[in-house]
């Protein structure tokens, strides 16, 4: 028993041993994840399936084969396998940047003076500088396995655009992106990544597709939404032949390749010594929180552990604390399937907050299911202290955070003060799902006070 706990604590004695406080925790490329976790198949209520919005009908995986790759629309609706194996050509890209380093935050628990003991699992070590490639690379390779020549999405921020475009590139496909106009305009280097990874990109909306032209004809001044920009590229998908529409959120098959993230921070919290009380990441469609809860929250079904769970949204666009839940499209143009989540509604359009991946109006299926029945909760967060938060983990942990993640830790330093209230000494991890370094001209407007 003691041999055992010594094996499976080594990190720890190590640390106590060496009089010394270890901060990275590093796990060999043997230990790299062979499976995801499928949620699905293990969560107490299963989600409700997504309709056929013309029948009302449930929808079978044969549904989606016009649009996604057929592997990805299996998955998709994959209530029974709780293991699904990944394929060894994207375990050995994985490799390129996995695993990602899982930190103890001392400076920032210094700064806040707190005794919880805050960790994060640092997904900004990626190519693309977050957690996105995580599933740009499998979906790319089942379009490739399936003999698809094209690709192509809607992006935001242009993270998702950026992974993807990269991710074609390694298996030869060509990416056509449709990126949201506004953020085309504001943010013009993520078109510059997706364009030196040979991908083609188009602000959205646009006179190329059908969905675009209806939209400008009756908003010409329209600056585009993921919504809009959704609606474009799945029209795409379907109207050129061997061409798929990917997607980086929302979707169940994106969380599932996100559990990496969970399967691997599990393995090195335990070389750490310690179990997680709090499992917290920001909330866009719901990828990098699943990617890292889902694995942990297994624990909480089985009635072992009693983990919190927090998502942590804009108030701008708040659909986990203030939406409803209820069947609704996935685009503005309502084009997807009807899904049951919680939704602002599809036509919702939000402020045009600094943190573009988190303006999505909806959140994924099995997320919704879980907020509903308790597994988890949600916090809403005004931009201003997200960027505070931002900055000061910035300058105690040296990593400039993405606009996104700072939501996730404005939600940790929330707990963490708590924790000093109360004197607890809780055990928080949050996923920092990217970095900002692309993203300073919204650190500038913070800094010069035009932000709000
Ligand atoms: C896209 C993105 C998000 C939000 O998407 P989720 O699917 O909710 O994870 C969060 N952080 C970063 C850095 C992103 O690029």
């Amino acid at each position: 028993m003691e041999q055992d706990y010594m094996e499976t604590h080594k990190g720890d004695k190590e640390n106590k041993q060496n009089g010394e406080r270890r901060k990275r925790y590093m796990l060999d490329e043997e230990e790299i994840p062979r499976r995801w976790y499928n949620i699905q198949a293990e969560m107490p209520v299963k989600p409700m399936p997504p309709l056929n919005p013309a029948t009302k009908e449930p929808l079978k995986a044969e549904d989606l084969y016009p649009i996604f790759a057929e592997e990805l629309c299996r998955q998709e609706l994959n209530q029974t396998d709780a293991w699904i194996d990944i394929p060894e050509e994207v375990r050995n890209l994985y490799k390129y940047y996995r695993c990602t380093p899982l930190v103890r935050a001392y400076g920032l628990e210094k700064a806040l003076g707190t005794p919880a003991h805050i960790y994060f699992k640092n997904e900004s070590v990626s190519p693309m500088g977050s957690h996105k490639l995580n599933s740009a690379i499998p979906q790319a390779y089942y379009c490739k396995q399936e003999g698809v020549k094209n690709v192509t999405t809607e992006t935001g921020a242009g993270q998702w655009g950026a992974s993807l475009a990269y991710a074609a590139k390694m298996f030869g496909l060509e990416a056509a992106v449709y990126q949201v106009k506004i953020s085309y305009e504001q943010k013009p280097y993520r078109k510059s990544i997706m364009q030196t990874f040979g991908a083609q990109v188009t602000p959205s909306p646009s006179m190329s597709t059908r969905a675009g032209k209806d939209i400008l004809t009756a908003n010409p001044n329209h600056q585009g939404s993921l919504g809009t920009a959704i609606s474009e590229a799945v029209e795409l998908a379907r109207t050129t032949p061997d061409c798929k529409y990917t997607l980086g959120s929302v979707l169940s098959h994106v969380s599932l390749h996100q559990t990496v993230i969970g399967l691997e921070a599990e393995k090195q919290m335990e070389m750490a010594g310690e179990y997680p009380d709090m499992v917290i990441a920001c909330f866009g469609g719901g990828s990098n929180f699943g990617g890292i809860a889902f694995p942990f929250m297994r624990h909480n079904f089985t009635g072992e552990k009693k983990t919190r769970f927090i998502a942590a949204e804009p108030t701008a666009c708040p659909k986990l604390t203030c939406g409803e839940f209820k069947y609704d499209f996935g685009d503005e143009a309502g084009y997807t399937p009807l899904l049951p989540m919680y939704t602002l509604g599809h036509k919702f359009q939000p402020a045009n907050i600094h943190a573009g991946g988190l303006r999505y109006h909806g959140a994924g299926v099995i997320v919704s299911q879980l907020l509903k029945d308790g597994w988890m909760e949600a916090v809403d967060i005004p931009q201003l202290e997200c960027f505070e938060a931002g900055t000061l983990f910035a300058r105690t942990e040296g990593i400039i955070p993405a606009p996104e993640s700072c939501h996730a830790i404005a939600a940790t330093i929330r707990e963490a003060l708590k924790c000093k209230e109360t004197g607890e000494e809780k055990v928080i991890l949050f996923n920092l799902s990217g970095h900002g370094l692309i993203d300073m001209a919204s650190y500038d407007k913070y800094f010069s006070g035009d932000l709000v």
